[in-house]
């Protein structure tokens, strides 16, 4: 059925036409009324209850790793792969799944948690291991790091019209970072090259672009032409 008016198509539920309002049938002819094509009532979208999933998940995640555990502990005597297996469970829970318990997401407070569960986790590695590296090498670099992801993390979320500013001094600090890590290796784990020097390629180049990043920051002709281009 059509409307004689505009054309449009009408299911044989509809008495007018609703773009119209022209009535929908001959007056004289007889006609059939047909279900309409949508329910009479709104009905709720269903609704996941994310506490429940979440809470599931965790238990489930729990018992697997204290099952590795309990493996390891009966048929070694002592914690030694399943610390690495059960660990690993646990940073990437609380990397990937922590913050679906919220139901906005908090970047600037669970970056830092990311942080500190994946440093417990290495702590852990180095105790096993009776490595010795953790507070000379791993605690430094785990903690620059983290530095610079929560620093450009907040202020990304406060600052976002600083994003040119945010980009070019994050990836300045890389460099250092990077010349940091191999100033580390040199001194914790006594590597025979002393004069490498890697790093500074990387600092270099790193330096380069996030000056640049900085001067398009502050040459807004040309920072709008690149908005314009790169949708940013
Ligand atoms: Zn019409």
């Amino acid at each position: 059925m059509y409307c004689a008016k505009c054309g449009v198509r009408l299911a044989d539920s509809e008495q007018s036409c609703p773009l119209c309002g022209t009535r929908a049938y001959h007056p004289d002819l007889a006609r059939e009324i047909g279900e309409p094509p949508y329910p009479s009532t709104e009905s709720e979208p269903k609704r996941v209850n994310r506490s429940l999933v979440m809470m599931i998940v965790t238990i489930v995640l729990a018992i697997v790793a204290l099952q590795l555990v309990t493996f390891d502990l009966r048929f070694t005597g002592t914690l030694s792969w399943s610390y690495y297996a059960a660990g690993g469970i646990v940073c990437l829970y609380f990397i990937l799944l922590f913050p679906c318990w919220f139901r906005r997401a908090h970047p600037v407070i669970l970056t830092p948690v990311c942080f500190a569960v994946i440093a417990l986790y290495v702590l852990g590695v180095d105790l096993l291991t009776q490595g010795g590296w953790f507070l000379p090498f791993a605690f430094p670099i785990l903690g620059s790091t983290a530095l610079i992801v929560c620093t450009v993390v907040t202020l990304l979320r406060y600052t976002p019209r600083g994003v040119f500013y945010i980009t070019g001094g994050a990836l300045i600090a890389l460099g250092v970072l990077l010349a940091l890590l191999e100033n580390l290796i040199f001194v914790v784990f006594h590597t025979p090259d002393r004069f490498v020097f890697w790093s500074l390629y990387p600092l270099t180049s790193l330096f380069l672009l996030g000056m640049l990043f900085i001067v398009i920051g502050i040459v807004s002709p040309l920072r709008e032409r690149l908005k314009k281009k790169f949708f940013i």
